[in-house]
Protein backbone atom coordinates (compact mmCIF):
# COMPACT_ATOMS: atom_id res chain seq x y z
CA UNK A 1 0.00 0.00 0.00
CA UNK A 2 1.80 3.11 -1.25
CA UNK A 3 1.69 6.39 0.84
CA UNK A 4 -2.52 7.71 0.20
CA UNK A 5 -2.60 11.57 -0.42
CA UNK A 6 -5.80 12.69 1.84
CA UNK A 7 -7.43 16.20 1.95
CA UNK A 8 -8.97 15.03 4.95
CA UNK A 9 -6.90 17.52 7.37
CA UNK A 10 -4.11 18.80 6.15
CA UNK A 11 -5.13 19.65 2.61
CA UNK A 12 -4.56 17.87 -0.34
CA UNK A 13 -0.74 17.62 -0.44
CA UNK A 14 -0.54 16.00 2.78
CA UNK A 15 0.84 12.14 2.58
CA UNK A 16 -0.09 10.05 5.08
CA UNK A 17 2.55 7.13 6.31
CA UNK A 18 2.26 4.97 9.18
CA UNK A 19 5.15 6.28 11.25
CA UNK A 20 7.06 9.78 10.31
CA UNK A 21 10.98 8.97 11.06
CA UNK A 22 12.92 12.65 11.40
CA UNK A 23 16.35 11.97 11.18
CA UNK A 24 17.87 8.96 8.65
CA UNK A 25 21.30 8.86 10.24
CA UNK A 26 22.37 5.54 12.23
CA UNK A 27 19.33 5.21 14.52
CA UNK A 28 16.43 6.53 12.34
CA UNK A 29 18.03 4.68 9.54
CA UNK A 30 17.68 1.54 11.09
CA UNK A 31 14.50 2.32 12.82
CA UNK A 32 12.93 3.01 9.37
CA UNK A 33 14.46 0.00 8.34
CA UNK A 34 13.09 -2.22 11.19
CA UNK A 35 9.61 -1.20 10.67
CA UNK A 36 9.74 -1.82 7.16
CA UNK A 37 10.90 -5.03 7.07
CA UNK A 38 9.19 -6.67 10.45
CA UNK A 39 5.83 -4.85 10.41
CA UNK A 40 2.97 -6.34 9.02
CA UNK A 41 3.21 -5.53 4.95
CA UNK A 42 1.16 -2.50 4.67
CA UNK A 43 3.27 -0.79 6.90
CA UNK A 44 4.40 2.47 5.70
CA UNK A 45 7.58 5.18 6.91
CA UNK A 46 8.25 8.39 6.26
CA UNK A 47 12.28 8.71 6.48
CA UNK A 48 13.29 12.45 6.44
CA UNK A 49 16.67 13.55 6.38
CA UNK A 50 18.39 16.80 6.69
CA UNK A 51 21.82 15.32 4.68
CA UNK A 52 21.84 15.09 1.46
CA UNK A 53 22.25 11.16 -0.61
CA UNK A 54 23.46 12.40 -4.27
CA UNK A 55 25.77 10.13 -5.84
CA UNK A 56 26.26 7.82 -2.86
CA UNK A 57 28.47 10.01 -0.73
CA UNK A 58 26.03 11.76 0.55
CA UNK A 59 26.98 13.43 3.89
CA UNK A 60 30.71 14.62 4.73
CA UNK A 61 33.25 11.84 5.59
CA UNK A 62 33.23 10.80 9.43
CA UNK A 63 36.47 9.11 10.52
CA UNK A 64 35.20 7.81 13.68
CA UNK A 65 35.24 4.13 14.20
CA UNK A 66 32.26 2.52 15.56
CA UNK A 67 32.41 -0.87 17.97
CA UNK A 68 29.22 -2.66 17.44
CA UNK A 69 28.37 -4.54 20.23
CA UNK A 70 26.71 -8.25 19.58
CA UNK A 71 23.78 -7.19 20.33
CA UNK A 72 23.95 -4.39 17.82
CA UNK A 73 25.10 -6.99 15.39
CA UNK A 74 21.98 -9.44 15.93
CA UNK A 75 19.40 -6.53 15.28
CA UNK A 76 21.94 -5.56 12.35
CA UNK A 77 21.11 -9.09 10.88
CA UNK A 78 18.04 -9.37 12.20
CA UNK A 79 17.24 -6.43 9.46
CA UNK A 80 19.77 -7.86 6.81
CA UNK A 81 22.25 -5.25 7.35
CA UNK A 82 24.93 -7.32 8.44
CA UNK A 83 26.04 -9.77 5.35
CA UNK A 84 26.58 -6.25 3.76
CA UNK A 85 29.13 -5.31 7.44
CA UNK A 86 30.95 -8.70 7.86
CA UNK A 87 33.44 -8.51 5.48
CA UNK A 88 34.26 -5.20 6.90
CA UNK A 89 33.53 -5.68 10.62
CA UNK A 90 36.58 -6.28 12.23
CA UNK A 91 35.81 -8.88 15.16
CA UNK A 92 37.40 -7.61 18.93
CA UNK A 93 39.19 -10.61 19.95
CA UNK A 94 41.03 -9.08 23.03
CA UNK A 95 41.01 -6.19 25.48
CA UNK A 96 43.76 -4.83 27.71
CA UNK A 97 43.35 -1.65 29.85
CA UNK A 98 46.27 0.20 31.03
CA UNK A 99 46.61 3.45 33.64
CA UNK A 100 49.73 5.64 33.45
CA UNK A 101 51.21 9.21 33.14
CA UNK A 102 51.61 10.30 29.42
CA UNK A 103 55.49 10.53 29.79
CA UNK A 104 55.67 6.38 31.13
CA UNK A 105 57.85 4.88 28.87
CA UNK A 106 56.06 1.41 29.44
CA UNK A 107 52.33 1.50 30.22
CA UNK A 108 51.99 -1.73 32.43
CA UNK A 109 48.65 -3.90 31.90
CA UNK A 110 46.31 -3.50 34.56
CA UNK A 111 42.94 -5.77 33.29
CA UNK A 112 43.03 -7.67 30.77
CA UNK A 113 39.94 -9.50 28.56
CA UNK A 114 41.44 -12.81 27.32
CA UNK A 115 40.35 -15.84 28.46
CA UNK A 116 36.40 -14.16 29.01
CA UNK A 117 36.07 -13.09 25.33
CA UNK A 118 36.83 -16.88 24.31
CA UNK A 119 33.71 -17.48 24.00
CA UNK A 120 33.73 -18.41 20.04
CA UNK A 121 31.21 -15.67 18.99
CA UNK A 122 32.83 -12.17 19.59
CA UNK A 123 31.36 -9.58 21.63
CA UNK A 124 31.97 -6.73 19.60
CA UNK A 125 33.26 -5.44 16.37
CA UNK A 126 34.73 -2.25 14.67
CA UNK A 127 33.07 -0.81 11.63
CA UNK A 128 34.21 2.09 10.14
CA UNK A 129 31.19 4.62 10.40
CA UNK A 130 31.11 5.24 6.32
CA UNK A 131 30.41 1.50 5.94
CA UNK A 132 27.78 1.61 8.58
CA UNK A 133 25.86 4.46 7.02
CA UNK A 134 26.81 3.06 3.52
CA UNK A 135 24.54 0.07 4.57
CA UNK A 136 21.98 1.35 6.11
CA UNK A 137 21.52 4.03 2.74
CA UNK A 138 21.99 1.40 0.25
CA UNK A 139 18.98 -0.53 2.08
CA UNK A 140 16.75 2.27 2.73
CA UNK A 141 17.45 2.77 -0.99
CA UNK A 142 16.18 -0.55 -1.88
CA UNK A 143 13.20 -1.07 0.32
CA UNK A 144 9.70 0.14 -0.74
CA UNK A 145 8.08 0.50 2.53
CA UNK A 146 10.16 3.38 2.93
CA UNK A 147 9.39 7.54 1.50
CA UNK A 148 12.81 9.25 1.50
CA UNK A 149 12.29 13.08 2.21
CA UNK A 150 16.54 13.94 1.66
CA UNK A 151 17.91 16.40 1.71
CA UNK A 152 14.84 17.66 4.05
CA UNK A 153 14.31 18.22 7.41
CA UNK A 154 11.42 18.13 10.06
CA UNK A 155 10.44 21.85 10.85
CA UNK A 156 7.52 21.94 13.47
CA UNK A 157 5.17 19.33 14.08
CA UNK A 158 1.63 19.88 15.90
CA UNK A 159 -0.61 16.48 17.14
CA UNK A 160 -4.39 16.23 18.08
CA UNK A 161 -6.21 13.31 19.13
CA UNK A 162 -5.19 11.44 16.10
CA UNK A 163 -1.90 11.91 14.31
CA UNK A 164 0.94 14.17 14.11
CA UNK A 165 1.13 16.56 11.46
CA UNK A 166 4.70 17.22 10.64
CA UNK A 167 6.07 20.48 7.91
CA UNK A 168 8.52 20.13 6.68
CA UNK A 169 11.56 22.77 5.28
CA UNK A 170 9.95 21.73 1.70
CA UNK A 171 6.84 22.84 2.23
CA UNK A 172 5.72 19.50 2.01
CA UNK A 173 2.90 17.79 4.65
CA UNK A 174 3.22 14.62 6.48
CA UNK A 175 0.75 12.83 8.89
CA UNK A 176 0.87 10.08 10.84
CA UNK A 177 -0.20 8.28 14.49
CA UNK A 178 3.31 8.37 15.30
CA UNK A 179 6.82 10.93 14.83
CA UNK A 180 10.29 9.29 15.99
CA UNK A 181 12.81 11.65 16.92
CA UNK A 182 16.24 10.61 15.88
CA UNK A 183 17.49 14.35 14.45
CA UNK A 184 20.64 13.88 17.01
CA UNK A 185 22.24 15.29 19.89
CA UNK A 186 20.43 19.24 18.84
CA UNK A 187 17.39 17.47 18.16
CA UNK A 188 15.02 20.11 17.07
CA UNK A 189 12.04 17.93 17.34
CA UNK A 190 13.06 17.20 21.27
CA UNK A 191 12.79 21.63 21.43
CA UNK A 192 9.92 21.66 19.62
CA UNK A 193 8.03 19.23 22.25
CA UNK A 194 9.46 21.26 24.91
CA UNK A 195 11.46 18.07 26.38
CA UNK A 196 14.00 19.86 28.91
CA UNK A 197 17.65 17.78 28.83
CA UNK A 198 20.11 16.82 31.92
CA UNK A 199 23.84 17.73 30.87
CA UNK A 200 27.04 18.96 30.66
CA UNK A 201 30.20 19.47 28.12
CA UNK A 202 33.25 17.76 29.00
CA UNK A 203 36.12 19.76 28.97
CA UNK A 204 37.70 17.38 26.50
CA UNK A 205 37.74 16.86 22.74
CA UNK A 206 37.20 13.22 21.32
CA UNK A 207 39.56 13.10 18.57
CA UNK A 208 39.03 10.59 16.19
CA UNK A 209 41.87 9.12 13.00
CA UNK A 210 42.52 5.92 11.39
CA UNK A 211 46.35 4.76 11.37
CA UNK A 212 48.04 2.28 9.39
CA UNK A 213 50.44 0.56 11.45
CA UNK A 214 53.48 -2.59 10.38
CA UNK A 215 52.15 -4.81 12.55
CA UNK A 216 48.91 -6.97 12.83
CA UNK A 217 46.97 -6.34 15.93
CA UNK A 218 45.47 -9.91 16.42
CA UNK A 219 42.10 -8.38 17.21
CA UNK A 220 43.44 -6.61 20.44
CA UNK A 221 41.45 -3.54 21.68
CA UNK A 222 43.44 -1.30 23.94
CA UNK A 223 42.18 1.24 26.06
CA UNK A 224 45.21 3.41 27.76
CA UNK A 225 43.66 5.57 30.63
CA UNK A 226 46.14 8.50 30.94
CA UNK A 227 45.31 12.35 32.89
CA UNK A 228 43.70 14.16 29.74
CA UNK A 229 41.60 11.23 29.50
CA UNK A 230 41.00 7.88 27.60
CA UNK A 231 43.20 7.09 24.46
CA UNK A 232 41.49 3.68 22.67
CA UNK A 233 43.59 2.04 20.13
CA UNK A 234 40.33 -0.14 17.97
CA UNK A 235 41.24 -2.61 15.52
CA UNK A 236 40.06 -2.58 12.19
CA UNK A 237 40.30 -4.77 8.99
CA UNK A 238 43.53 -5.02 8.07
CA UNK A 239 47.20 -3.76 9.85
CA UNK A 240 45.02 -0.91 10.66
CA UNK A 241 43.35 0.91 13.85
CA UNK A 242 40.87 3.10 14.96
CA UNK A 243 41.71 6.13 17.38
CA UNK A 244 39.80 7.46 19.84
CA UNK A 245 41.80 9.96 21.43
CA UNK A 246 39.92 12.17 24.46
CA UNK A 247 42.13 15.43 25.27
CA UNK A 248 41.80 18.22 27.39
CA UNK A 249 39.94 21.23 25.37
CA UNK A 250 42.83 23.68 24.69
CA UNK A 251 45.65 21.05 23.93
CA UNK A 252 42.99 19.35 21.70
CA UNK A 253 42.33 22.10 19.38
CA UNK A 254 45.92 23.18 19.31
CA UNK A 255 46.22 19.62 17.77
CA UNK A 256 43.79 20.01 15.52
CA UNK A 257 44.88 23.55 14.32
CA UNK A 258 48.77 22.44 13.95
CA UNK A 259 50.88 20.36 11.62
CA UNK A 260 49.96 16.68 10.75
CA UNK A 261 53.61 16.08 11.85
CA UNK A 262 53.15 17.44 14.95
CA UNK A 263 49.91 15.32 15.39
CA UNK A 264 51.58 12.74 14.34
CA UNK A 265 54.46 12.87 16.85
CA UNK A 266 51.78 13.07 19.67
CA UNK A 267 49.83 10.95 18.37
CA UNK A 268 52.98 8.34 18.37
CA UNK A 269 53.89 9.36 21.89
CA UNK A 270 49.96 7.59 23.15
CA UNK A 271 50.24 4.88 20.26
CA UNK A 272 53.51 3.32 21.92
CA UNK A 273 55.32 1.01 19.64
CA UNK A 274 53.23 -2.08 20.30
CA UNK A 275 52.30 -2.19 16.07
CA UNK A 276 54.91 -0.92 14.78
CA UNK A 277 55.51 2.43 12.73
CA UNK A 278 52.28 4.76 12.06
CA UNK A 279 50.59 6.45 9.47
CA UNK A 280 47.54 8.75 9.51
CA UNK A 281 45.00 7.10 6.99
CA UNK A 282 42.67 10.09 5.71
CA UNK A 283 41.37 13.24 8.10
CA UNK A 284 41.76 13.34 11.83
CA UNK A 285 38.33 15.04 13.12
CA UNK A 286 37.18 16.74 16.49
CA UNK A 287 34.16 15.97 18.22
CA UNK A 288 32.91 18.12 21.34
CA UNK A 289 31.82 15.47 23.97
CA UNK A 290 28.57 15.78 26.01
CA UNK A 291 26.53 14.34 28.61
CA UNK A 292 22.81 14.76 28.15
CA UNK A 293 20.08 12.83 28.69
CA UNK A 294 16.54 13.74 27.90
CA UNK A 295 14.02 14.37 30.71
CA UNK A 296 11.73 12.30 28.82
CA UNK A 297 11.67 9.69 26.29
CA UNK A 298 8.38 10.21 25.08
CA UNK A 299 5.26 13.20 24.32
CA UNK A 300 2.33 13.49 22.76
CA UNK A 301 2.54 10.99 19.60
CA UNK A 302 6.45 11.36 19.87
CA UNK A 303 9.15 9.01 20.73
CA UNK A 304 13.22 10.24 21.36
CA UNK A 305 15.45 7.59 19.97
CA UNK A 306 19.37 7.42 19.84
CA UNK A 307 21.24 10.72 20.32
CA UNK A 308 17.97 12.45 20.72
CA UNK A 309 17.22 10.83 23.86
CA UNK A 310 21.15 10.77 25.03
CA UNK A 311 24.42 11.41 24.68
CA UNK A 312 27.47 9.68 26.45
CA UNK A 313 31.23 10.18 26.68
CA UNK A 314 32.68 7.41 24.17
CA UNK A 315 35.46 5.99 26.10
CA UNK A 316 33.60 2.73 26.46
CA UNK A 317 31.91 2.82 22.45
CA UNK A 318 28.38 2.68 24.29
CA UNK A 319 26.60 5.71 22.30
CA UNK A 320 24.91 4.13 19.56
CA UNK A 321 24.59 0.93 21.19
CA UNK A 322 22.54 2.00 23.24
CA UNK A 323 20.90 4.19 20.63
CA UNK A 324 20.10 0.62 18.92
CA UNK A 325 18.31 -0.77 22.26
CA UNK A 326 16.08 2.35 22.01
CA UNK A 327 15.50 0.92 17.99
CA UNK A 328 15.23 -2.72 18.98
CA UNK A 329 12.84 -1.68 22.17
CA UNK A 330 10.59 0.59 20.02
CA UNK A 331 10.34 -1.30 16.86
CA UNK A 332 9.13 -4.04 19.79
CA UNK A 333 6.51 -2.45 21.33
CA UNK A 334 4.68 -0.89 17.95
CA UNK A 335 4.54 -4.06 16.37
CA UNK A 336 3.10 -5.49 19.73
CA UNK A 337 0.51 -2.96 19.83
CA UNK A 338 0.02 -3.44 15.93
CA UNK A 339 -0.84 -7.08 16.06
CA UNK A 340 -3.30 -5.96 19.06
CA UNK A 341 -5.02 -3.67 17.02
CA UNK A 342 -3.63 -0.72 19.62
CA UNK A 343 -2.90 2.88 18.20
CA UNK A 344 1.12 3.04 17.94
CA UNK A 345 1.19 6.69 19.00
CA UNK A 346 -1.05 6.77 22.39
CA UNK A 347 0.02 7.43 25.53
CA UNK A 348 -0.21 3.75 26.69
CA UNK A 349 2.14 2.05 23.92
CA UNK A 350 4.47 5.22 24.05
CA UNK A 351 4.99 4.80 28.44
CA UNK A 352 5.77 1.12 27.66
CA UNK A 353 8.83 2.37 25.80
CA UNK A 354 10.14 5.15 28.06
CA UNK A 355 9.57 2.33 30.67
CA UNK A 356 11.71 0.14 28.58
CA UNK A 357 14.51 2.40 28.18
CA UNK A 358 14.83 5.43 30.28
CA UNK A 359 16.49 3.87 33.12
CA UNK A 360 18.73 1.74 31.58
CA UNK A 361 19.91 4.58 29.28
CA UNK A 362 20.33 7.40 32.54
CA UNK A 363 22.68 4.16 34.14
CA UNK A 364 25.01 3.42 31.33
CA UNK A 365 25.48 6.91 30.49
CA UNK A 366 26.05 7.87 34.04
CA UNK A 367 28.49 4.88 34.47
CA UNK A 368 30.89 6.41 31.65
CA UNK A 369 30.70 9.49 32.91
CA UNK A 370 31.80 8.05 36.35
CA UNK A 371 35.01 6.36 34.56
CA UNK A 372 35.83 9.28 32.85
CA UNK A 373 35.90 11.06 35.93
CA UNK A 374 37.62 8.22 37.88
CA UNK A 375 40.01 7.72 35.08
CA UNK A 376 41.06 11.52 33.63
CA UNK A 377 42.90 13.05 35.97
CA UNK A 378 46.55 12.86 37.47
CA UNK A 379 45.74 12.63 41.33
CA UNK A 380 48.26 10.04 43.12
CA UNK A 381 45.68 8.64 45.61
CA UNK A 382 42.95 8.50 42.90
CA UNK A 383 45.27 6.69 40.53
CA UNK A 384 46.10 4.26 43.43
CA UNK A 385 42.58 3.63 44.30
CA UNK A 386 41.76 2.54 40.67
CA UNK A 387 44.67 0.67 39.97
CA UNK A 388 44.23 -1.40 43.16
CA UNK A 389 40.33 -1.72 41.75
CA UNK A 390 41.38 -2.88 38.29
CA UNK A 391 43.81 -5.50 39.55
CA UNK A 392 41.05 -6.64 41.80
CA UNK A 393 38.95 -7.06 38.83
CA UNK A 394 41.63 -8.59 37.15
CA UNK A 395 41.66 -11.30 39.76
CA UNK A 396 37.75 -11.57 39.33
CA UNK A 397 36.73 -14.06 36.66
CA UNK A 398 33.25 -14.04 37.48
CA UNK A 399 32.79 -9.90 37.27
CA UNK A 400 34.92 -9.95 34.21
CA UNK A 401 32.63 -12.25 32.22
CA UNK A 402 30.10 -10.17 33.31
CA UNK A 403 31.60 -6.89 32.12
CA UNK A 404 31.95 -8.68 29.16
CA UNK A 405 28.65 -9.68 28.51
CA UNK A 406 27.42 -6.05 29.78
CA UNK A 407 29.75 -4.57 26.98
CA UNK A 408 28.04 -6.99 24.37
CA UNK A 409 24.64 -5.64 25.25
CA UNK A 410 23.48 -8.99 26.77
CA UNK A 411 22.58 -7.98 30.40
CA UNK A 412 19.66 -6.16 31.60
CA UNK A 413 16.10 -6.45 30.02
CA UNK A 414 17.17 -6.89 26.25
CA UNK A 415 14.57 -6.74 23.35
CA UNK A 416 14.22 -9.62 21.35
CA UNK A 417 15.75 -8.39 18.22
CA UNK A 418 18.91 -8.03 20.02
CA UNK A 419 18.72 -11.56 21.02
CA UNK A 420 18.33 -12.89 17.77
CA UNK A 421 14.96 -13.32 18.19
CA UNK A 422 11.99 -13.10 16.17
CA UNK A 423 9.33 -10.64 16.81
C1 LIG B 1 34.32 10.41 19.16
C2 LIG B 1 33.12 9.51 19.19
C3 LIG B 1 33.27 8.14 19.10
C4 LIG B 1 32.16 7.29 19.19
N1 LIG B 1 32.36 5.94 19.14
C5 LIG B 1 31.30 5.11 19.29
C6 LIG B 1 31.46 3.69 19.29
O1 LIG B 1 32.58 3.17 19.15
N2 LIG B 1 30.35 2.91 19.44
C7 LIG B 1 29.12 3.44 19.62
O2 LIG B 1 28.16 2.68 19.81
N3 LIG B 1 28.92 4.78 19.61
C8 LIG B 1 29.97 5.63 19.45
N4 LIG B 1 29.78 6.98 19.42
C9 LIG B 1 28.41 7.50 19.54
C10 LIG B 1 27.70 7.50 18.19
O3 LIG B 1 28.50 8.12 17.22
C11 LIG B 1 26.35 8.22 18.31
O4 LIG B 1 25.65 7.64 19.38
C12 LIG B 1 25.56 8.06 17.01
O5 LIG B 1 26.18 8.77 15.97
C13 LIG B 1 24.14 8.60 17.21
O6 LIG B 1 23.38 8.33 16.05
P1 LIG B 1 22.00 9.06 15.80
O7 LIG B 1 21.48 8.49 14.52
O8 LIG B 1 21.18 9.02 17.01
O9 LIG B 1 22.38 10.61 15.61
P2 LIG B 1 23.22 11.31 14.47
O10 LIG B 1 24.34 10.41 14.04
O11 LIG B 1 23.58 12.66 15.00
O12 LIG B 1 22.21 11.46 13.25
C14 LIG B 1 21.19 12.44 13.26
C15 LIG B 1 20.59 12.50 11.87
O13 LIG B 1 19.48 13.41 11.89
C16 LIG B 1 19.52 14.28 10.75
N5 LIG B 1 18.78 15.48 11.16
C17 LIG B 1 19.15 16.45 12.03
N6 LIG B 1 18.14 17.33 12.21
C18 LIG B 1 17.09 16.91 11.44
C19 LIG B 1 15.75 17.37 11.23
N7 LIG B 1 15.23 18.44 11.85
N8 LIG B 1 14.97 16.69 10.38
C20 LIG B 1 15.43 15.58 9.75
N9 LIG B 1 16.69 15.11 9.92
C21 LIG B 1 17.51 15.75 10.77
C22 LIG B 1 21.01 14.45 10.45
O14 LIG B 1 21.21 14.73 9.10
C23 LIG B 1 21.55 13.04 10.81
O15 LIG B 1 21.48 12.17 9.71
C24 LIG B 1 30.87 7.84 19.33
C25 LIG B 1 30.70 9.23 19.38
C26 LIG B 1 31.81 10.06 19.32
C27 LIG B 1 31.61 11.56 19.39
Amino acid sequence: MAATLKPKTGGEDTAHYDVIVAGGGFAGGTLGLALAKLAPKSFRVALVDAAPRDAGAHRSPDARGLALSAATKSLLAAIGLWPALADKAQPIRTIDITDSPLNASLRPHFLGFDEEMKTGTPEAYLVEAGDLLGAIGAAIAKEAAITLFAPDSVETYETDAFGVRAELASGKTLEAPLLAAADGKRSRVREQAGIKCIGWSYPQLGIVATVAHERPHHGKAVQHFLPAGPFAILPLKGNRSSIVWTEEKAKGQELMAGSEEAFVGELSLRFGHRLGAITLEGPHQAFPLEFQMARSFVADRLALIGDAAHAVHPLAGQGLNIGLRDVAALTETIIEALRLGLDIGAAMTLERYQRWRRFDSAFSATVMDGLNRLFSNDSMPLRTFRDLGLGLVDRAPGLKRFLVREAAGATGDVPRLLKGEAL
